[in-house]
């Protein structure tokens, strides 16, 4: 039970990583809160699965991560909550693939703001808490894409560099205050966003989706498998707890080897 007693609020955890994250959390004893779209039934079932599984407290708070009022409404109501967010998990994300001189400006203008504005707001209003308790964990769910880049995905690599830039920095000025910035830069893991990206990558390259997998997805892969969803969640686990506070800056591939070529 690293995490006990301890608040983590995971952005889009509705699905994929973000959810396991928050799983993994509340089996280490932690309360959370859950954000993210999806129907609402099943958000509750997931909601009150968690409660019921691991005994903790978890909240849901569907605040929208493109607007800034919504999150900084969402961080007002858990610090009322429950005092403190000890760990702040930035994973919301959405991609689009398209040549850039193709690239809608509206999907531009989303991804920079869910994929990387949204963590700045989310760590600005997270951070004084953090500073003032002398603990805190901020982990940024970035990507591969935050350390080398790929065609057609001009907003995403974008957007993932910027939040490597934005954990290094955050890392420097939380150093002395007990505060930690990380960065998880997964490599291939099949969630809803990996599923979604198969068909236009396939037509962007002009190839068939079984191809997109073989020989675009885990081409990249040296070990030819999808990263899972359970070992980022793992990653996770270990940075937010005591034993990673020596860990701050560092932008972690989990990739299969990808970034090592
Ligand atoms: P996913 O599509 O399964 O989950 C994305 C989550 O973000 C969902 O809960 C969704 O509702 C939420 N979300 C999307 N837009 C939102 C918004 N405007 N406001 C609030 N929530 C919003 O995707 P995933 O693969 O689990 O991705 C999670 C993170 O991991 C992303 O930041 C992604 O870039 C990153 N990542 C994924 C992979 C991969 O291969 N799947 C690899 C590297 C990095």
């Amino acid at each position: 039970m690293q995490l006990r007693n301890k608040t983590a609020l995971v952005t889009g955890s509705t699905s994929g990583i973000g959810l396991g994250i928050a799983h993994a959390f509340a089996r280490e004893g932690a309360n959370v809160i859950l954000n993210g779209f999806g129907d609402a039934t099943q958000i509750e079932a997931l909601r009150a699965g968690i409660e019921r599984d691991h005994g903790v407290k978890a909240r849901y708070d569907g605040a929208d991560m493109s607007k800034a009022d919504a999150i900084e409404s969402m961080m007002a109501k858990a610090l009322a909550e429950f005092g403190s967010i000890d760990v702040l998990v930035n994973n919301a994300g959405i991609q689009h693939v398209a040549p850039i001189e193709e690239f809608p400006l509206a999907k531009w203008d989303a991804i920079i703001a869910i994929n990387l504005s949204a963590a700045f707001h989310t760590i600005r209003l997270a951070f004084p808490p953090m500073k003032s308790r002398k603990f805190g964990r901020i982990i940024n769910v970035a990507s591969a894409h935050a350390l080398i880049a790929s065609p057609f995905k001009s907003a995403y690599v974008a957007a993932k560099h910027g939040i490597a830039g934005l954990t290094k920095t955050v890392a420097l000025e939380g150093a002395e205050h007990g505060v930690t910035a990380n960065a998880i830069c997964p490599g291939y893991v099949l969630t809803p966003l990996v599923e979604k990206q198969i068909p236009d990558t396939a037509k962007a390259r002009g190839i068939s989706e079984a191809e997109v997998i073989r020989d675009v997805l885990l081409a990249a892969q040296p070990t030819k498998q999808f990263v899972t969803v359970e070992q980022v969640a793992a990653l996770a686990v270990y940075l937010a707890s005591d034993a990673a506070g020596s860990t701050t800056g560092a932008i972690i591939p989990i990739d299969g080897g990808w970034t090592a070529h």
